[in-house]
């Protein structure tokens, strides 16, 4: 195991990860940048060591996948189990044991209405593509509706899914048609203010489909229960139950990206439970593998159902090592009760990060839920301050705390410990944050 503390014993990145980097020049497209570019050497509990005899503490998870801790006990050992018996299959030739209780559990978590099924993917954009072809198969229309600072992945179909242009479009188009953008009920940047938000936001979406698409050409709306690339928002109380209920309404298929914040990330086994809403398909992959590439889309029988066989699938989906890592994704939350423990990181970051709001104007919101936290940072105006958001990060960076930037505007810094953090890292990491900040601004 990797020892749990914060140790910066040269400059960031280190000469080791300096030499790497001119390999990585001259081997690896320009279109791949690392956030922090340390070359990693081990990580687990709350701590990334590098290389060069650095160690970080991570606020990151491998961008919300390693929730459970990487190289997590019970994932290491099933995955190894697994490995010595065989490596793959192809689901589509053989069938195994472990994909079926991947897809039993995820049926029995995923807040779905009704009887679910499941079908597992190798990323988070290739279970939106395939959610997306399951509600076109089921309904018969192509239309999908999606929300401003909407992040769904990389790939043609899930880019114009995505809102934000550079880095994710630019360049990259044409884009698939037929994709309608709403605006997202986002409390802290509401023209007539939070307490209009969700109202207002849920208007502008049943405009959006009955006047301008037409509710008749639509198959689905698509929606995260809390933005992840977007900068962590939160839609204002009561919006996702709207969009739940219009769709509803209009016989539209429901999908709920849960890719980022599912699997124990807010406190919950999957975000949209905090606001009580079943989706027609939910999607998740980031945490579910423990760090192995693995995804689902969940969701209604009778949708699922609908694809012809041979429709769904792929060579590597459902990985029979991949699965096992599931498995013991699901044993780490059950065993260690990690829901509480999200929660608890939750209840630690959110009073700091206000205590931290109270110093400095800079800081207009701290949101988030469970061990999914951000803060915005702006000018006296609200205007958003990427350039102080980015010094802050690379200051953190320099001082042995890995922290991510995300947001429309590049102006969020967001938080995703891993859920085995202890509390004394917790706290450390919350410390170099505040030093951070104040040297910064
Ligand atoms: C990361 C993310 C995706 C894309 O996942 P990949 O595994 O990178 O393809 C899709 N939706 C959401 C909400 C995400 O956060």
């Amino acid at each position: 195991m990797t020892d749990q503390v914060r140790r910066v014993r040269t400059e960031v990145p280190g000469p080791r990860s300096q030499t790497l980097l001119a390999r990585q020049r001259a081997a690896l497209p320009a279109g791949l940048g690392s956030a922090l570019p340390v070359f990693v050497e081990s990580a687990s509990g709350g701590v990334i060591a590098d290389v060069d005899g650095n160690a970080f503490i991570d606020f990151g998870s491998g961008i919300a996948v390693t929730t459970v801790g990487n190289s997590a006990p019970h994932v290491v050992a099933r995955a190894t189990e697994q490995l010595r018996r065989f490596t793959h299959t192809c689901y589509l030739v053989n069938p195994y044991e472990s994909y079926v209780a991947v897809c039993e559990k995820l049926n029995e978590l995923a807040p779905v209405a009704g009887a679910a099924r499941t079908a597992l993917f190798n990323s988070g954009a290739e279970a939106v593509e395939n959610a997306v072809k399951v509600a076109r198969a089921a309904t018969g229309r192509p239309g999908i509706v999606v929300f401003d600072h909407a992040f769904h992945g990389r790939t043609l179909l899930t880019m114009a899914l995505t809102a934000k242009n550079i880095p994710y479009k630019q360049g990259f188009g044409p884009f698939v048609g037929d994709v309608h953008r709403a605006p997202m009920a986002y409390p802290y940047r509401w023209p007539t203010g939070p307490e209009n938000c969700a109202r207002e936001a849920a208007d502008a979406l049943a405009d959006l489909i009955d006047r301008q698409v037409g509710a008749g050409t639509v198959a689905a709306v698509v929606v995260e229960p809390i933005q992840g690339e977007g900068g962590f928002i939160v839609p204002a109380p009561g919006f996702l139950p709207a969009v739940r209920q219009i769709c509803s309404d209009r016989g539209l298929i429901l999908i709920v990206d849960e890719v980022q914040a599912g699997i124990a990330r807010t406190g919950s086994w999957f975000a949209s439970e905090h606001e009580g809403i079943r989706a027609d398909l939910v999607t998740s992959a980031k945490g579910l593998g423990g760090g192995l590439p693995i995804a689902a889309v969940t969701g209604r029988a009778d949708l699922m159902d609908a694809a012809p066989a041979g429709g769904l699938g792929g060579t590597f989906s459902g990985n029979p090592v991949a699965c096992a890592a599931a498995l013991g994704v699901f044993e780490e939350i059950e065993e260690h009760d990690l829901l509480a423990r999200a929660r608890r990181i939750g209840e630690i970051m959110l009073p700091a990060l206000h205590d931290l709001q109270r110093s400095h104007e800079a800081v207009g919101e701290v949101r988030g839920r469970g061990a999914m936290i951000a803060i915005e940072l702006v000018h006296g105006d609200r205007r958003p301050d990427p350039g102080l958001t980015a010094r802050v990060a690379a200051r953190c960076h320099r001082e042995g705390l890995l922290v991510l930037t995300a947001g429309s505007f590049g102006n969020v810094l967001r938080f995703l410990p891993p859920l085995s953090i202890s509390d004394d890292l917790l706290a450390e990491g919350l410390s170099v944050l505040r030093s951070a900040v104040a040297a910064e601004v």
